[in-house]
C-alpha cells in the first residue's frame, strides 16, 4: 500500500509493473507509466530536469519555464509549475491533439501553436522558444532535446525503479523513443548492472533516425527520433524496431479490448513491436515494455 503523499510530485513514479497475458513462454510485462499524476513517462524529466535548474540558480522563484513539446513534455512541465508556482510557457506543433491542448490550458500553461514549417525556420516550434526566452525575463528554456538531465532522470529513476521490480531478473527492455531520453537513461542503467539485458528502440518507420535523413509525415504522437539528440545515446540500445501508423493504431483497440490497456499511440507502437519480437523469445525470459501515455488523450482521433 503506498503511504499517504503530502506533495502531488512525490506521487511521480512508483508506478505498477503488470504481466501482459500473451501467448508465450516468456513473460511480458507493461510498466504503467500513464499512471503518472499528469499521465505519462514524461513527469519524471519534467520534475528532474526542473530541480536541475533550480539547484543551479537557472531557474528563480516565481520565473518562467519555456518549452517546445508535442504534448507529454509539456503537460508534465505545466503540472510541475502549477505545483511549485512557476509560470509555464508551451510551444506546440499543429498536430497535437485538442485534448492536449486543453489539458496544458487547464493546468494554467500559455500555449502557442507554432506553423508546419521547416526545421531551420525560427517560427518552427522547437525554434521560437528561444525568441520567447529572450523577451522574457527569469525565463528558463527547459529543451528536453538538448538537456542531458533528461536522460539522466531516467538512469537516476526509472532504471533502478524496474530493476528493483523485476529483482534484476530482465532480460529485454522495450521503450519508444522520442528524444531517446527514456531508452538511452534506462539502457544505460540496465547495461551497468547487466550486459545482456537487450535494449530494444522503438521509432516511427517514417522518423529522420528509421529513414536514414529522409523522414516523412506521420501521425504517431511523442514517438519518433527526428533529431540528432544528445539524449540518444545509440551505444546502449541494441536495435532499433520502427513501427507505422497503421501498425501501431491497429494495436490499440486489441490492447484495450482484450488486455484492458488503454494506449497512446506510442504503446500501440510498442505492443505491435513486442507482438513481433514474441517468436525471438524463450522461456525464462522477463520482457519490460513501458506504456508511455493512455489513449484517453487519442479516442477522438485514433480509436474507432
Ligand atoms: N511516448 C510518448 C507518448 C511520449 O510523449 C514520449 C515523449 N516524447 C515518448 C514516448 C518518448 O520518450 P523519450 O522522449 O524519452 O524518448
Amino acid at each position: 500500500m503506498r503511504k499517504p503523499t503530502y506533495n502531488l510530485l512525490d506521487a511521480i513514479g512508483n508506478t505498477p509493473l503488470v504481466k501482459i497475458p500473451l501467448d508465450s513462454s516468456a513473460e511480458i510485462f507493461a510498466k504503467l507509466e500513464y499512471l503518472n499524476p499528469g499521465g505519462s513517462i514524461k513527469d519524471r524529466s519534467a520534475l528532474f530536469m526542473i530541480e536541475e535548474a533550480e539547484k543551479s540558480g537557472r531557474l528563480k522563484p516565481g520565473g518562467t519555464i519555456i518549452e517546445a513539446s508535442s504534448g507529454n513534455q509539456g503537460i508534465a512541465v505545466a503540472m510541475v509549475g502549477a505545483v511549485k508556482g512557476y509560470k509555464v510557457i508551451i510551444t506546440g506543433s499543429e498536430k497535437v491533439s485538442e485534448e492536449k491542448v486543453k489539458t496544458l490550458k487547464a493546468y494554467g500553461a500559455k500555449v502557442i501553436i507554432c506553423p508546419n514549417v521547416d526545421l531551420k525556420d525560427p517560427k518552427n516550434y522547437h525554434n521560437l522558444p528561444v525568441a520567447i526566452q529572450k523577451e522574457t525575463p527569469d525565463s528558463f528554456f527547459l529543451n528536453q532535446y538538448f538537456n542531458l538531465a533528461n536522460p539522466r532522470s531516467y538512469y537516476e529513476n526509472l532504471g533502478p525503479e524496474i530493476w528493483r521490480q523485476t529483482e534484476g531478473k530482465i532480460t529485454h527492455f522495450f521503450a519508444a523513443a522520442g528524444t531517446g531520453g527514456t531508452i538511452s537513461g534506462v539502457g544505460k542503467f540496465l547495461k551497468e548492472k547487466n550486459p545482456k539485458i537487450k535494449i530494444i528502440a522503438v521509432d516511427v518507420d517514417n522518423s529522420f533516425h528509421a529513414t536514414r535523413g529522409n523522414p516523412k509525415p506521420y501521425k504517431m504522437e511523442g514517438i519518433g527520433i527526428d533529431f540528432e539528440s544528445p539524449c540518444l545515446d545509440e551505444s546502449v540500445i541494441d536495435e532499433f524496431l520502427s513501427v507505422s501508423d497503421e501498425q501501431s493504431f491497429a494495436m490499440l483497440k486489441k490492447m484495450a479490448s482484450k488486455y484492458g490497456f488503454l494506449l497512446g499511440t506510442s504503446g500501440g507502437a510498442v505492443a505491435h513491436a513486442i507482438q513481433n519480437y514474441l517468436g525471438k523469445l524463450k522461456k525464462g525470459d522477463m520482457v519490460v515494455v513501458i506504456f508511455s501515455d493512455s489513449g484517453r488523450a487519442y479516442l477522438s482521433k485514433n480509436y474507432y
